[in-house]
């Protein structure tokens, strides 16, 4: 049994937190299916978990799903970072103010989104060593700002960062030890950086969604056209991110080219031209 196997191999009695790996709506039905929460439910009642859980990878709306279905969790693992904040993609924001309403503890992966705030661009740098430099201030890495952004959440218990080298762990230790909240300028430099990264958007979509009530081939127009605009900001694809968007949805590649969905659209957005370099980023 996998359990048995990961609490050998951990040289441990029990786990202070136990979770359920990379829920979203397809993966939930499954772990229904196969006793995923009594499972771990078990766990926690024999001593096994002190703190049971699951991390997320989906939308606001299926996360209060599965936490009103099963409020005898402790916590939620999700992904939080100041550029997915207001994102409809990742949904930082809104998936945030649920586990909140639910009153769970949040972890939170992915606060540097990957390294793309580790690494800002030219202009955003620019604003943020200015912002240290006129205060006299010294000057954080910029992926410090990002986890303390995360760290700063009332609700946040722990923030996890994925470390590559020792400069990193010393970095991240430092300002952790003695954790300092963002101050109200620091969130103006955050808001402004997230500014400067989300003026790179390429598809001016409001996710209004009238496209897919014309579109013959249901393609999920507005969230292909999400995953567009996080490609021109971070330069990455997520594949991952495809296969959900894309469930009872048509590909991009079937697009019949018939206009309809342009027809409607308030943001008269060339959508089939669109569709054609989406279909080239990820369907070639
Ligand atoms: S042009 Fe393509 S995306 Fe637009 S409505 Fe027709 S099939 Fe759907
Ligand atoms: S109608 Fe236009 S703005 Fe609305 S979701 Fe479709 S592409 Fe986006």
């Amino acid at each position: 049994m996998f359990f048995d196997e990961q609490i050998r191999r951990c040289g441990v009695d029990y786990f202070d937190y136990y979770l359920l790996h990379n829920l979203g709506r397809d993966r939930y039905i499954n772990t229904e299916k196969y006793g995923g929460f009594p499972f771990i439910e078990r766990l926690k009642r024999d001593g096994y978990a002190r703190n049971i859980g699951f991390s997320y990878h989906d939308n606001a709306e299926t996360l209060d799903r599965i936490l009103t279905e099963h409020p005898e969790v402790d916590f939620v693992q999700l992904q939080i970072n100041y550029l997915d904040w207001e994102s409809q993609v990742a949904q930082s924001g809104a998936c945030y103010e649920v586990a909140k309403k639910h009153g769970k503890k949040v972890m939170v992966m992915e606060p540097v989104k990957g390294g793309t705030l580790a690494k800002l661009p030219d202009n955003a740098m620019k604003s943020f060593n200015e912002y240290y430099e006129k205060g006299n201030l010294y000057i954080p890495t910029p992926a410090s700002l990002a986890i303390r952004y995360a760290a700063s959440l009332e609700d946040v218990a722990i923030v996890l960062s994925g470390m590559s080298n020792l400069e990193q762990l010393d970095d991240n230790t430092s300002y952790m030890q003695e954790f300092k909240p963002l101050t109200d300028g620091e969130k103006n430099l955050v808001e402004n950086i997230t500014d400067i990264l989300n003026s790179t958007i390429k598809v001016p979509c409001t996710a209004c969604k009238y496209c897919l009530e014309e579109c013959p081939k249901n393609i999920n127009i507005p969230d292909y056209f999400g995953l567009l605009n996080l490609y021109a900001v971070t330069g990455k694809t997520t594949g991952m991110y495809y296969e959900r968007f894309s469930m009872n949805h048509g590909k991009a590649s079937e697009c019949l080219k018939c206009g309809k969905c342009e027809n409607i659209c308030p943001q008269h957005i060339s959508i089939r031209a669109f569709i054609d370099e989406f279909v080239d980023l990820y369907e070639k």
